[in-house]
């Protein structure tokens, strides 16, 4: 076991599958802390558990796991190539959307998993992780498929907001945005290591960046928007 994975290991056991900070822990079958390699380049992260990934304490295990499965696979990766995690590791009665107070209780442990993954790229799926790890407050219909570098804790990291999946289950021209989106990820990672470039706009605070007291470092690139022609901004 490398350090990082046996580091990650100790940190679920210790303060994370026992956690009770916000209600959702009475609900829930088991904590779902994500999976994959604790070494990851690409990290990936969702929303909160469902119905499925609740009672087999594995992140994306439905319909929505199975696309990300077959957009991974598009690029030539695995699930075993990346760390998968959500904003929320328990899941919210009916699958509701997040509460604000369940986010703030929960993201410290997303930023500590971050801290020990250190992942070079992290794509966020939907609006909730692009918000949270972006600082930003602009919906995922503008964000998605534009690359933001981003400071989370003391890592310089490529944020890439790209729509959560099970938004593009069943609406075609969601999937192919997807699809299109999900086809850059090999060329961000071959550059993902390269310094980042400061966005002269000044930046919105960040709930990562605070929370290792340094300010938000992102410089957005714009390119060429496919649905903002289409209407969706
Ligand atoms: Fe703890 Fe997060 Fe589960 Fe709430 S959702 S009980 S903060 S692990």
């Amino acid at each position: 076991m490398t350090d990082r994975a046996a580091e990650l290991r100790a940190y679920h056991e210790a303060e994370v599958v026992g956690c009770t900070r916000c209600p959702l822990h009475a609900g829930r079958t088991q904590v779902v802390v994500g999976n994959g390699d604790p070494t990851a380049e690409l990290m990936l992260v969702g929303e909160a558990p469902g119905y499925h990934e609740d009672r087999l304490g594995v992140p994306f295990v439905g319909q929505a796991g199975k696309l990300l499965d077959r957009l991974l696979a598009g690029i030539g990766l695995t699930r075993a190539d990346v760390f998968v995690a959500n904003v929320l590791k328990c899941r919210p009665p009916g699958n509701r959307d997040p509460a604000p107070g369940e986010i703030e209780a929960c993201e410290s442990h997303l930023f500590r998993q971050i801290s020990i993954i250190r992942p070079r790229l992290v794509c966020t799926l939907g609006n909730f992780a692009t918000k949270l790890l972006s600082g930003r407050p602009q919906g995922i219909s503008r964000m998605h498929g534009r690359e933001i570098r981003a400071r989370i804790g003391d890592l310089d990291v490529v944020l890439y907001p790209l729509f959560h999946p099970a938004a593009a289950l069943y609406t075609p021209s969601m999937l192919s945005l997807l699809e299109e989106d999900f086809a850059r990820i090999p060329t961000l990672l071959a550059g993902a290591a390269a310094p980042a470039r400061e966005d002269p706009r000044p930046a919105p605070p960040s709930p990562a960046a605070a929370v290792a007291s340094e300010p938000a470092l992102s410089s957005g690139r714009a390119r060429p928007a496919e649905a903002e022609q289409l209407g969706l901004f």
